[in-house]
Order: C-alpha cells, then structure tokens, then sequence
C-alpha cells in the first residue's frame, strides 16, 4: 500500500501558505487491510478511514462515474488496481489535483503546479459538471485566493454556466449548498464568490433575490456607487475587513433584497424596501436551511438597518420600540451584531469606507440606558404581571428621554 498526500495540503504548502488539514489517499489497499491497521471506517458513502492516532482522513483511492441526478447519483469504483492518477483526475480543480508522498515527491499528471503558478482555478477534466456543488467550490475558492491574483479559467467558467443554466444546480441539498456559502462568505474576500456565482449564471438559480439587485439603481446622495448590487458586494467586503462573523456576514448579504421588488417608476427611490425585503430574506434563509441565528439577524437587519443609520434622529419611543424588538435585555450580542451589520452597510459606499460610524456608540448608549432600568423597585411598589411590562417600559423611555437630553 502506498500513502500520499493530496488536495489542500499540497496546494497550500506550494503556495506557502498554512495548512490545517490533511487529505490522504491510499493507493494499493483493501478495506480489510485498512481495518487491519487499526483506521476507524467513516462515512457510508465512499471508504474513507479515520487514521488511528492523528484521526486524519485516509480514502481508498477510486474512480466515479456518475449515474443520475445530483449527488446521490454517483457510483465508485474503489480497489487495489485503481492508480493515484485515476483517483486524482476526478477532482475538481487542477491545484486540487496534486499528491505528494513522504518525500515531497510530487505526482502532478494534470498541471496543477503549471495553474498554481499561473494562477488559474481550471477543472481537471470534463467529468467536472457531474457534480454542481464544483459550482460553489470554485466560487469558494476563487473568494479565497482572490488576493493572491487567482481568476477562474475561462473553459471552467464556461463549464460551470452550463452546469448552472441546466439545472443541475437545483439538485443540490440545501445543507451541502449551505457548507460552500457559510465557508465563502467567512473568506477575505467574500465578494468574490457572489461575483464568480453572477459571472456563470449561478446566483440567478441559487440566489435571484440577490442577483436581482444588480441594474437596480439608488440615490447618489447617499449611494455614491449607485448600483444596488455593487453595493451589496461592498457592504460584504467591508464585513470581512472587519473581521464580522458569519452572522453578521450573511445579514449584510441579504440586507437590500426588498429593493430588487421596488417598480421601475419608482427608481431610484425604495419606499419601504425594508419591509418588502423581509419575504425575499425569509425565503432564502429557508432555502438553504441556514441556521437559527443567521435566519434571525438577517431579517432584524433587513427591517430596521434604517433605523439604525437615523438612530440620532429617532425619537425615545421609537428607539425603545428597537431595542424591545431586539430583545436587548435577554440578548445584548445580537444587537451588537445588528450594529455591526448597520455599520457595514454604510462603510459599503463608494468613497465612504472610512467615514465614521456616530450612530454605533449612541445605540449601545441607548441599549445600556434602558438596560439600566432596575425591576426591583418596581416590584417593591406592587406591580405585578402586565401592569409591570408597562411601568417597566415607561421608566426605560424615562431614561431614553434623559439619555438622549443628556447629549443633545
Ligand atoms: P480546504 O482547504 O477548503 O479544506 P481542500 O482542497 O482540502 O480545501 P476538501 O473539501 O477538504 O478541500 O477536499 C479535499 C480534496 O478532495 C480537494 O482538494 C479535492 O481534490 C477533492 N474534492 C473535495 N470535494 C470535491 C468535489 N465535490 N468534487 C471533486 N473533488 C472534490
Ligand atoms: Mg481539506
């Protein structure tokens, strides 16, 4: 049996770059031999071995051929005869297609290193569109090395259009999607992805809700790019800048959707697209089966982002009205998450990257004055049940009032 190293880690070592996980595959073996060695089988798919120590993943090497739709349409092909270079040509793309033994001897058979070098994310073979999810992983990648100057091959964008206007990329589950976009968008550049999507007819399958903001203008005054879709990938690339975590990632995404339904007419003004966008923002946090608190904060985001940019001009009752819509008193780290997302789409303006934010200090002022409201003594002059609710939310308006007097 003969070990080799393959996928990531090589890539990564050659581009110098850290490598946290390592992919093996094992060419010459059986599953009993593999057994015998003590690997813990896993995965009901493919033969793919936990080693005993390192709990590194060890797959037999083997062929695939497709056989129906989607993922579950795939039959392999593992065995002693099946040579590395056969396992490798079902990869997806070349610089993914490299092995390495003990030694850093690398076996390379499709130019991986010829596109590392050149920068080019190319798919192996035609055998590529036999699984649309390659879609996303090229996008995925292209977000990730973006920086590195890397572009999609111009016969693998091709390639993954085709994929992308056949529908093949409807038979994705949403959980296997969901994997590719959360890892995107937590890449440096996570514009790049949407982009890549958009360049191959992707997004208009996976997302329309998002692809449909591109063409659709905003006022200049406030929107000096003009284009909801630039936009779009600006507030998601000044969510990476700041280092936002996926939550707040995926709520700037989606925050504009309700301006993609706004009437021609009506151009460039979006009358109460916050609003509108909350169908849209439901519909595709279901699509994906995206988890709970990424559903949740997209949609806060998507109905009160304005309010949040006029924090300074919103009167007491209304600002108490946000903050008991957030629920701040049980859960603070969300409404600094939604302060996050209200501050990326803001820096996400031509020319007004850098413009300071006021309106963050003042809403976690807001949120700590009405946080500071005792219950105690309320309790002790006998409210009880809803007489309570209510006298607790007059003494927070009370230092709403105060709060917002205080630094007028
Ligand atoms: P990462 O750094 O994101 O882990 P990776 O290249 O190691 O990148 P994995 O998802 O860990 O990606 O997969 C390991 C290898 O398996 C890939 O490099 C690629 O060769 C192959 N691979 C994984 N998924 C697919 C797929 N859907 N189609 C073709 N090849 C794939
Ligand atoms: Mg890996």
């Amino acid at each position: 049996m003969r070990i080799y190293k393959v996928g990531g880690a090589v890539r990564d070592r050659l581009l110098g770059k850290p490598v946290t996980d390592i992919d093996w595959v094992v060419v010459g073996a059986t599953t009993e031999e593999m057994l015998a060695k003590g690997f813990r089988p896993v995965g009901a798919d493919f033969p793919v071995f936990l080693h005993p120590k390192s709990g590194e993943e060890y797959a037999l090497a083997r062929t695939e051929r497709k056989s129906g739709r989607g993922y579950g349409g795939f039959t392999f092909h593992a065995s002693p005869e099946v040579t590395l270079e056969e396992d490798l040509i079902r990869r997806d793309l070349t610089i993914n297609a490299m092995a390495e033994d003990d030694q850093q001897n690398l076996t390379d058979p499709y130019h991986g290193q010829r596109d590392l070098d050149a920068r080019l994310l190319r798919h192996v073979s035609p055998a590529f569109a036999e699984d649309p999810l390659r879609v996303l992983r090229v996008a995925r990648f292209a977000a990730r090395y973006a920086a590195l100057g890397f572009t999609v091959a111009p016969e693998t964008l091709e390639l993954m259009r085709q994929l992308s206007v056949s529908g093949e990329l409807e038979a994705l589950t949403p959980e296997r999607s969901w994997k590719e976009i959360s890892r995107a968008l937590m890449e440096d550049q996570p514009q790049v992805f949407v982009e890549v999507l958009r360049a191959c007819d992707a997004l208009k399958v996976l997302m329309p809700e998002v692809d449909a903001l591109f063409g659709v203008p905003q006022p200049a005054t406030h929107h000096p790019e003009i284009d909801t879709g630039a936009h779009t990938l600006s507030v998601l690339q000044q969510a990476a800048i700041h280092k936002q975590p996926l939550t707040v990632r995926w709520a700037c995404l989606l925050h504009d959707l309700g301006k993609g339904l706004t009437p021609e007419e009506q151009w460039p003004q979006h009358i109460a697209h916050e609003f509108k966008g909350l169908k849209l923002i439901k519909a595709v946090n279901e699509r994906f089966k995206v988890p709970r608190d990424c559903q949740e904060l997209a949609l806060l985001v998507g109905e009160y982002h304005t309010h949040g940019h006029r924090a300074l001009e919103l009167k007491p009752s209304t600002l108490l009205e946000l903050l008991q819509s957030f629920d701040v008193y049980r859960r603070p780290q969300r409404f600094e998450e939604f302060i996050a997302a209200c501050e990326m789409d803001a820096r996400g303006r031509k020319g007004l990257e850098e413009k300071s934010y006021p309106q963050a200090d003042y809403l976690r002022g807001a949120a700590t004055a009405a946080r500071s409201v005792a219950v105690q003594p309320l309790l002790e002059k006998g409210f009880k049940g809803p007489e309570l609710g209510e006298a607790i939310k007059r003494e927070r308006l009370k230092a709403l009032k105060a709060y917002k007097a205080a630094l007028s």
